[in-house]
């Protein structure tokens, strides 16, 4: 009983996502003792979702967390690949795929959407009561998560907002210079981890967003803001954080090996935005900021380097991308002061 209580405070403590479906899977494996357990979880963009196997747990063992937020450390597969998962994941039902040995799966819900798919493989088919449980706390679990993403997500594009920025940032600035998958990975697996250490911090401003308020009125400027929102989910892969930091200004935090991959994605980004038509408003333009995450920096110091090289797109006419990192090392090196004074010592 202690155990259950612990487990329960343990799961209403937790602040983020991850470490929330960790939890969920420890209380389960603790009151229904099933052979293994996993949640699956869609990642990639919205045109080519595919499975992650976000954490899974044996018996009693620690749960695996196969892909951590902040870098690409899991493989995917395409979604046809699970089709019992899918159909769990499109109709929102209970989908049982083998009676012996019991292999249920069950949707994983919020308010507005299904999030995951919970696989639960047991001996036997669960009892009456195992389902009650379950059942439990699946609505434990959509309540919680109600509470994440309230505190987490930016009201009107559903973007991470600026609190989660700042963990986020400080999870992945922890890693550069010590970055040691887990050894649950396979050497491939590692390898990829390791290689992918490096993260970028984009600022994505839209030009003259006053004039559209000015010229469309307030709502129509906030459909904007919404729509930003969506093609920047369809522009990037699932290990790129996106936040919208208030006003009309966006982020990105980005992994990659070289900063041309950086580049190469905001760049992509902002030609997919100068391509878009707008519902009235038609056509307008982004200028985007970035900069390489340093060891020891903060997100406020990383945030002031991408905004600087922003206000340099805008200087430079607007709908465009610059590196800060390349800005600085273009930047011709101060004159030494000539006083014309001379000193005698
Ligand atoms: P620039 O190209 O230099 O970035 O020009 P700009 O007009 O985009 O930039 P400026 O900073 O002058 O104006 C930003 C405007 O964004 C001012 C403000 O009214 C509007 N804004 C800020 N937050 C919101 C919001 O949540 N909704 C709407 N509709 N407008 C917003
Ligand atoms: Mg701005
Ligand atoms: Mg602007």
């Amino acid at each position: 009983m202690s155990r259950l209580l612990d487990h329960l405070a343990d799961l209403a403590g937790h602040r983020d996502r991850d470490a929330l479906d960790e939890a969920v899977l420890g209380l389960i494996d603790e009151l229904i003792c099933p052979q293994y357990l996993a949640i699956h979880r869609t990642v990639g963009s919205l045109e080519a979702p595919r499975w992650l196997t976000h954490v899974f747990k044996r018996h009693h063992g620690e749960p695996h967390r196969s892909y951590d937020a902040s870098r690409d450390a899991g493989p995917t597969v395409p979604l046809e690949s699970l089709p019992y998962h899918l159909a769990c994941l499109q109709s929102g039902e209970i989908v049982r795929m083998s009676e012996a040995p019991a292999h249920w799966l069950y949707p994983l819900q919020t308010d507005g959407e299904i999030v995951g798919v919970l696989e639960v493989w047991q001996v036997n088919a669960p009892t009456q009561e195992e389902s009650r449980i379950l059942g439990a706390i699946r609505r434990y679990y959509r309540h919680l998560r109600g509470l994440l993403d309230e505190n987490e997500r930016d009201a009107l594009t559903g973007l991470l907002n600026r609190k989660s920025f700042d963990e986020t940032f400080v999870r992945a600035a922890m890693q550069l210079g010590h970055d040691v998958p887990a050894p649950q990975f396979k050497a491939d697996e590692r390898r990829r981890a390791l290689r992918n250490t490096r993260y970028w911090l984009g600022v994505v401003d839209i030009d003259n967003f006053k004039r559209i308020n000015d010229e469309f009125g307030h709502l129509m400027g906030d459909e904007v803001l919404l729509l930003l929102g969506q093609i920047m989910r369809h522009c990037f892969r699932h290990e790129e954080h996106l936040y919208r930091f208030g006003g009309e200004e966006f982020l990105v935090l980005l992994s990659g090996d070289r900063p041309a991959d950086a580049r190469q994605a905001l760049e992509r980004l902002r030609t997919t935005v100068e391509n878009y038509a707008f519902p009235r408003v038609g056509s307008l333009t982004v200028s985007i900021g970035y900069t390489e995450l340093r060891s020891a920096d903060t997100p406020s110091a990383a945030f002031e380097r991408a905004d600087q090289a922003v206000y340099q797109a805008k200087r430079d006419g607007r709908n465009c991308s610059v590196d800060f990192d390349r800005l600085e090392l273009e930047q011709p090196l101060a004159e030494p002061a000539n006083t014309g004074m001379v000193e005698f010592f």
